[in-house]
């Protein structure tokens, strides 16, 4: 990572930055001028040649562009403001809404920013979103995420070697797990030097912009409840959710107000005068939003995971925690047990001559398969079979739908708990059916409400108000930045969540 940066640029900065950027060997600022100048790492025509090869496998692997143009537009309006106040005015910026329920904001090199979905649900006003696209703008400026890209490239040449034995066809195997690189390369974290960096940067933009650069405060605060939410459905904050824009961007509260005291100190700091947050403007465009996953994606409710696009629901055994992704649903039982399941398009599940050889051969692969038989789950087709991998028991459970896709349900359990775990795994099983008509009809997303506040309400009455099944209080702080102590003020407007 160190070969090829031409450190002859001077470093004209804050003394106290210079180590850290001397370790970061990126770049230069001059805040005097406010000009940047940059070293070569990837040239900025190879940059944008990555961006936009990388650009497609992203929005497949983070749900797909977010389906309301209204929204779009906004977001693109507001990068579009951002990038015009940065040093690369003239690079053509692609900002990108993702139909993703994590919350989530990153970069390619070339100019292309993108947040999730789930990150528009937590802000409260125009200037948190700004806060989040200048940071992710910062991280391009400075080329962080051109680096970041060539250091992926580097390290997945082993990870091809591996993908190849471990699964056929593209098929992720029980060894082996195919992650893009794309994908691979925006969930890498920075380090915590580009992140001081990203959010000096950040704040310049948004500042220069006429947004109140607090609100990148008030926005980290919310992800920190929210982190804290994961870490407790995990059973504990190291567990918590590990491709989450807290773990693509390692940042603390104090560093952020250091980058704001910092960028302040560098001329490009708070100029309250006619900053802007354009909260009301902002509610209004996200109410009714979609909260949590979408239709599209499958639903988890409690025990539950509902798919009424594919038609198909199955239950997961008492203690067990379902998490949904664009890949994947897996159920996890702290320490013991995980059940995951998804779905093999017809296409790919045709490169198999049957249901059975796709389960022995393609599925379980080297690892081999015992006591292989046919079962029938609720009218459709399944074969099932036991292996060991990585010191644990594994039951595969492959199932025909009527297209010649093939769901898949694979077991992992501790061989402690394998024995008592059979009942239950087995319930699971035979939970997986189709869906009614009328199943289908009835099932309705989360959506993001307004509410005005009135006189009376309590922070725990609101919190009743969202339709979720645990976390009430945790969720109105991360939502509307409302703890049990806030005092209410009759008028205010906030966000609930419904049906
Ligand atoms: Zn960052």
């Amino acid at each position: 990572m160190k070969s090829g940066f031409d450190y002859s640029r001077n470093f004209i900065f804050v003394p106290l930055l210079l180590s850290a950027l001397l370790a970061l060997s990126a770049c230069s600022a001059n805040p005097a001028t406010g000009e940047q100048s940059f070293t070569a790492f990837m040239s900025p025509e190879r940059e944008k040649e990555v961006g936009r090869e990388e650009h497609p496998k992203i929005i497949k692997a983070f749900g797909g562009v977010f389906d309301d143009a209204e929204i779009g537009a906004y977001v693109a309006d507001i990068g579009g403001r951002l990038s015009q106040h940065s040093e690369m005015p003239d690079l053509v910026w692609t900002f990108t809404v993702l139909n993703d329920a994590k919350i989530n904001a990153f970069a390619l090199p070339g100019g292309y920013v993108y947040i999730t979905r789930g990150l528009l649900s937590l802000a409260s006003n125009e200037a948190e979103i700004a806060g989040v696209l200048s940071h992710e703008i910062g991280h391009v400026t400075a080329r962080h995420t051109a680096q970041r890209y060539s250091s992926t490239v580097a390290t997945s040449i082993g990870l091809q070697v591996l993908g190849a034995l471990g699964s056929a066809a593209g098929i992720p195997s029980v060894t082996g797990d195919a992650v893009a690189l794309g994908a691979k390369a925006v969930l890498q974290g920075y380090s915590r030097d580009q992140e001081l960096q990203s959010d000096m940067l950040g704040v310049r933009y948004m500042t220069r912009a006429g947004y109140d650069p607090d609100a990148m405060t008030s926005f980290f605060t919310k992800l920190r409840v929210h982190q804290r939410i994961e870490g407790m459905m995990a059973g504990n904050a190291d567990a918590a959710e590990q491709s989450n824009i807290m773990a693509t961007h390692p940042r603390t509260a104090e560093r952020i107000e250091q980058a704001i005291e910092l960028a302040s100190e560098a001329g490009a700091g708070p100029q309250k005068n006619g900053s802007r947050l354009n909260a009301d403007k902002y509610l209004s465009l996200i109410d009714g939003m979609v909260f949590g996953d979408d239709i599209s994606q499958g639903l988890v409710r409690g025990n539950s995971f509902i798919h009424p696009e594919m038609g198909i629901r199955y239950d997961v055994p008492d203690g067990f925690r379902l998490f949904n992704s664009p890949a994947n649903v897996t159920a996890i039982k702290k320490d013991e047990a995980k059940i995951i399941f998804d779905y093999i398009p017809p296409k790919a599940a045709k490169q198999a001559n049957s249901l059975k050889d796709f389960v022995v051969r393609m599925w379980a692969g080297r690892a081999g398969l015992s006591e292989v038989e046919h079962i029938n789950i609720n009218g459709m087709n399944a074969v099932t079979g036991l292996t060991r991998s990585k010191g644990n028991d594994l039951r595969l459970v492959g199932i025909e739908d009527e297209y010649g896709g093939i769901y898949r349900l694979l077991f992992i359990s501790n061989p402690k708990v394998t024995k008592e775990l059979n009942i239950p795994f087995r319930n699971t099983t035979y939970s997986f059916r189709k869906m009614t008509a009328d199943e289908i009809k009835n099932v309705k997303p989360y959506r993001i409400r307004l509410y005005r506040v009135q006189a009376g309400d309590s922070p725990a009455s609101l919190a009743g108000m969202l339709a979720l099944d645990e976390y009430r209080e945790e969720w109105m702080e991360v939502l509307n930045a409302i703890t049990p102590e806030t005092e209410l003020s009759a008028g205010t407007l906030i966000k609930i969540i419904s049906e």
